[in-house]
């Protein structure tokens, strides 16, 4: 009860049960498994005829027929399935090692077979010999069944908890993975998975098998001698105790060092995600010096668990030993002093040492369960992250936002970011009807960013609404919310693939005219076709083989094809060449018509064209008007044309297309 109850609570053992999905596989493990812990244990029951042959005392043919006939004459021992520690009825010396369910038929069949065994002893000696090669040969196909359906089941297990790490990832709210750690999920992802399916391998492939084998010769050492086993099996305790021990702390560093990896995928993908600001700073020492000291703490937790990881093998192996010696002396003990047979006491002590060989991966167990056990508390926490109302677990029966066609209205709104004590919006209030275009500006920090997030419910306000077209956004369907606004931000994502689908981003059966259209709006479609693949060419990892300005107007693209009601912009603050610049304005002024704008401004010209500026500062907007009323009223705002908003690019001539 207690292994079960832990069994069903252990992180390890909640992830492996995705096993049991794969009926058919297991079925042949089980089936690979079963042949070959039986053809084990045969060879080994094997022994003791050739114990008595190589001791003098009967031939192996007389051993097997002593057996058979003594079926029904003494309680019948089934081996096979006998379980460590338990003691049976007492057996007298020639035990029979055929279960009861055997039936008369199958035991004259047997004894048929026995008959054909030679009388002469070597030759007797040979036959067993030859039969034990071909259940070596038959365990050895039943073991490869085994490990390798084992090996297809935790693999495919594995693609499955990357699939719901994934999964959660994506739907869950944007503020719980960033408060985790981007990098550290992603380790989760990769990592962690990965060592569960270690664990799975290990676990239900060699380790149970040759623990089953370990039963198994442990099973027939007390069938032929429960008493001497017994006295082996003294030390088991001690052994269990001292495995729970290591058990632990391996555990506990495991999980520190996962979270250490995590760290330093982090420190990477900074790194390598800011490859060109590194070497512009001739920074390479210093985030050399960064990874090494990112390296080293990873090696201080995996080192933390190396010397439970390295006494438990040795204990076990000593401990059994130990056992195995005290039986022997005893055993010694029984044959020159007792003078009993040595045949059954040489099984035994050969039983017990196979026993002991085969029971050591016990430890591997123990250490594999540790680590994979860590690992999988730590993919099953991200499972249960919670999910926004979108697709996955969406709360039915949502009212869906009809198109906007009204006014967006932000009403009294405050938010804070997780664990941040100053909120980054406070109080906001902002009213804008459908059509207009709002500049918003502000110093770096204000909380433009933060505000225009709110929209798309990025964040749930702390406190406040934000109501569009009188309809709260918090009580709607989020997909109905999200359909309705196209976003185009300074770092456009663009993933590996085609130009194509980068502007059809998420839509899959975008028509390609409805492509190219879009793309002809945001005047892509030029350098577009002038790749050697046109609309076909691939992009690299985020977007490599575009410039700036030409990445900006695949955004616009997409923005386009999206046909949105409601558009935000963050205007590029890096410099993109005139010509792009030029285009990417044009471009805009024709998507907002007929839309509800917010721009993120950096340059004059864009603020002298909107209908409204809203001036943020520290979370709060603390103006709005016109560009000639806040030029007269607002000081941050003059400040602000000053320093932050960048004077326009002359203009290029730009053509369509
Ligand atoms: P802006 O867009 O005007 O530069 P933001 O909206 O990005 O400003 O940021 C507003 C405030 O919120 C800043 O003080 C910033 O430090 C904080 N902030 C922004 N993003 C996060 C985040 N993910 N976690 C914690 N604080 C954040």
């Amino acid at each position: 009860m207690f292994i079960l109850k832990r069994i069903s609570n252990d992180p390890f053992w909640i992830t492996a049960r995705v096993m049991l999905g794969y009926k058919r596989q297991l079925a042949i493990a089980a089936i690979g498994l079963i042949i070959s812990t039986l053809c084990f244990g045969a060879g080994l029951g094997l022994f003791l005829p050739i114990a008595k042959t190589l001791l003098n005392e009967q031939t192996p043919r007389d051993v097997l027929l002593q057996w058979l006939d003594h079926k029904g004459a003494e309680p019948a021992t089934p081996v096979i399935e006998a379980a460590p520690g338990t003691p049976r009825p007492a057996p007298r010396r020639h035990n029979s090692f055929v279960p009861e369910s055997v039936t008369d038929a199958a035991r004259d069949t047997a004894r048929s077979l026995v008959e054909r065994i030679p009388q002469d002893p070597f030759l007797g000696f040979v036959t067993i010999v030859a039969v034990i090669a071909v259940l070596t040969l038959i365990g050895s196909a039943g073991k490869y069944l085994h490990e390798f359906s084992t090996v297809t089941i935790a693999l495919k297990s594995g693609r499955v908890w990357r699939q719901r790490v994934f999964r959660r990832l994506i739907h869950a709210p944007m503020e719980q993975v960033l408060r985790r750690g981007t990098a550290d999920e992603i380790s989760r992802l990769i990592v962690d998975t990965n060592q569960v399916t270690t664990g799975y391998q290990a676990i239900f492939g060699s380790v149970l098998g040759d623990l089953l084998k370990g039963i198994v010769a442990l099973g027939m050492a007390v069938a032929i001698n429960w008493r001497l086993s017994l006295v082996a099996l003294a030390g088991a305790p001690i052994l269990a105790v001292l495995l729970r021990k290591f058990a632990k702390r391996i555990r506990r560093a495991t999980k520190s060092a996962l979270r250490q990896r995590g760290y330093m995928i982090a420190g990477l993908k900074e790194a390598m995600g800011g490859l060109a600001v590194v070497k512009v700073h001739d920074a390479e020492g210093y985030e050399r010096r960064r990874f090494s000291k990112l390296n080293r703490n990873l090696l201080i937790e995996q080192l933390r668990s190396r010397q439970a990881k390295a006494i438990s093998s040795p204990i076990i192996e000593t401990l059994a030993t130990l056992g195995v010696m005290v039986v022997a002396c005893i055993a010694a003990w029984l044959i020159y002093r007792s003078h009993q047979p040595p045949s059954d006491l040489v099984s035994v002590l050969v039983m017990l040492g196979v026993a002991a060989g085969t029971l050591k991966p016990v430890t591997s167990l123990s250490n594999t369960l540790s680590e994979a056990g860590a690992a999988a508390e730590r993919i099953l926490e991200t499972t249960r992250l919670p999910v926004e109302p979108t697709g996955l677990d969406a709360p039915p029966n949502l009212p869906v936002l009809p198109r906007h066609k009204r006014d967006i209205a932000v009403e009294h709104v405050t938010f804070h970011y997780p664990g941040q004590e100053a909120p980054a919006i406070g109080d906001v209030s902002l009213h804008v009807p459908f059509g207009m275009t709002v500049a918003v500006v502000g110093a770096n920090g204000s909380g433009k960013t933060t505000l225009l997030s709110l929209l798309v419910r990025l964040f749930t306000p702390t406190s406040g609404r934000v109501l569009i077209d009188g309809a709260d956004i918090s009580g709607v369907d989020l997909r109905s919310l999200r359909k309705q606004i196209a976003v185009v931000t300074q770092q456009t994502m663009l993933f590996q693939g085609t130009i194509a689908d980068n502007i059809a981003y998420g839509r899959r059966h975008e028509p390609r005219e409805r492509i190219a259209a879009a793309a002809r709006a945001a005047f892509a479609d030029e350098f577009i076709r002038a790749l050697p693949l046109g609309y076909d060419a691939r992009l690299g990892e985020d977007g490599t083989g575009l410039s700036g300005g030409q990445k900006q107007r695949i955004a616009i693209a997409r923005a386009v094809l999206r046909d949105a009601p409601i558009l935000i912009l963050d205007e590029a603050t890096s410099q993109v060449d005139a010509d792009s610049e030029a285009k990417i304005n044009r471009a805009v002024r024709e998507l907002r018509h007929g839309r509800t704008t917010f721009i993120i401004a950096h340059r004059l010209s864009t603020v002298i064209d909107a209908d409204r500026i809203v001036v943020m500062d520290a979370g709060r907007i603390i103006d709005q008007g016109t560009h000639t009323e806040l030029l007269a009223r607002c000081d941050i705002y003059q400040l602000l044309t000053q320093t932050q908003l960048r004077r326009e690019v002359p203009a290029a001539g730009v053509k369509p297309g």
